[in-house]
């Protein structure tokens, strides 16, 4: 570690916590975190030479694995012609073409740079479009670092919103109303109280920042149900499980068709990329088609655009998702098995490709308060001693973990014999 170390001492001097991200920092389990020299394929390797065997993923855009022999190629032959023109190009027709072909609910779609940009200009979109002010959200799910979303509830369930970091005024937080993931009463409550102002509903139908919690039979329909009622704006936050957790997302998983999407991560191939659209009617609104300000100058980036059409069309084939759907239950079977064998309480969540561990006695966590209340020292342990055995998890308790396409049941089998030892020691 010794390199990580020293890199780690050189970047806190220059770099707020050393870091350009903060999660990446390892303040949640402590020590150094690892800096990376290069990944392939299922492994990553940290400057002093150590393989590991990586479930993050980049957070998740690397659902082919790293340094996909196609992704690769595709970004420098762009490359080639110039890196950015600030002008529209074919490439950004194609994705388009291939983002509404592949996502069921999105008629038309428009680029972004990060998933942070995507949902604050769906949320712009949904108040402009309703003239409405409000937006409700879920405690625990994570919508990027815009001001209206870095918010939290207030003392009681129907109480206006408090922001959840300095910085963001008090008036913007107002307007954020918070309620509990998968309970549909208390979304009626709000919107029984406040609906005839409520813009939208944002969430992620697969909560991944809060470990992994899918939604409960019904919620997703009753959300459809609840905005379809007040006239506002439902918003399926997909950054995370946008052509992950099936080939359309998890609208097409659980059928149920948002008015807007907001996608990052695999659509940019490991490139900045993010994007959001949907139902025609609401995202011409948008600039200049409406009066709904939105722009970007690197939007739609050649390069980038690049390596997330080599992403999709990879995405596109047949036996693309089934492999790393059984190879992830495969992974979950196995870590309970192993968690059994040492008596470790341990419980555990799937949706396709996402997935979590919960150091809980609760047989089937559904909520934040559920999945805040787990055994996080005995989290830092098992992380600490898989991180020793070369699998390098998520450094935080409340992140989802991710397969990709070169996960083998090879890779699988590694990462059991690696658990086996590391429950042994907690
Ligand atoms: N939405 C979700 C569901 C996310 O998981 C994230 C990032 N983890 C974001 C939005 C923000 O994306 P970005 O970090 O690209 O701004």
């Amino acid at each position: 570690m010794q390199k990580s170390e020293a890199l780690f001492a050189r970047a806190q001097k220059t770099i707020p916590g050393g870091v350009n991200s903060p999660v990446r920092a390892f303040k949640a389990v402590g020590g150094t975190p690892r800096f990376i020299e290069k990944a392939d394929g299922p492994y990553i390797w940290d400057a002093d030479g150590k393989q590991y065997i990586d479930y993050i993923q980049s957070w998740g855009p690397m659902v082919l694995g790293h340094n996909n022999d196609a992704i690769r190629e595709a970004v420098i032959k762009a490359a080639h012609s110039g890196l950015s023109f600030g002008a529209p190009t074919e490439a950004e027709v194609y994705m388009a073409e291939k983002v509404s072909a592949m996502v069921p609910s999105m008629e038309m779609v428009r680029m972004v740079n990060s998933g942070t940009e995507a949902t604050m200009s769906a949320i712009r979109l949904a108040r402009g479009y309703t003239n409405r002010n409000k937006i409700v959200k879920f405690e625990g799910c994570y919508h990027g670092h815009a001001d209206s979303l870095l918010v939290k509830a207030g003392s009681g369930a129907l109480t206006l919103g408090v922001p959840s970091s300095p910085g963001v005024p008090a008036d913007v937080a107002h307007h954020t109303l918070t309620v509990e993931f998968n309970n549909l009463d208390s979304v009626r409550e709000v919107f029984e109280q406040h609906g005839d102002d409520i813009a939208c509903i944002i969430t992620e139908p697969v909560a991944g920042n809060m470990n992994c919690i899918p939604p409960v039979e019904g919620f997703l329909q009753g959300l459809r149900a609840i905005c379809d009622e007040y006239g506002s704006v439902l918003i399926f936050d997909e950054v995370m499980t946008g052509f992950r957790v099936s080939r359309g997302g998890a609208q097409e998983r659980y059928n149920v068709m948002p008015d807007l999407t907001c996608l990052g991560k695999v659509i940019g191939g490991g490139m900045p990329v993010g994007a959001f659209g949907g139902r025609r009617e609401i995202i011409t609104h948008i600039s200049p088609t409406g009066p709904v300000y939105q722009a970007g100058t690197l939007s739609g980036n050649p390069v980038a655009m690049a390596a997330g059409l080599a992403a999709l069309e990879q995405l596109q084939a047949e036996d693309m998702y089934p492999s790393i759907f059984a190879n992830t239950q495969a992974l979950l079977d196995g870590m309970a098995e192993k968690a059994k064998k040492h008596g470790v309480p341990l419980s555990t969540n799937i949706a396709g490709s996402m997935f979590g561990i919960f150091f809980t006695e609760v047989e089937h966590v559904t909520n934040y308060q559920q999945a805040i209340n787990c055994n996080g020292e005995q989290f830092k342990k098992f992380y600490h001693a898989m991180l020793d055995e070369g699998v390098y998890l998520a450094p935080a308790s409340y992140e989802a973990g991710f397969m990709s396409k070169m996960h083998d049941e090879s890779i699988v089998a590694r990462t059991l014999e690696a658990a086996d030892k590391a429950f042994a020691r907690l």
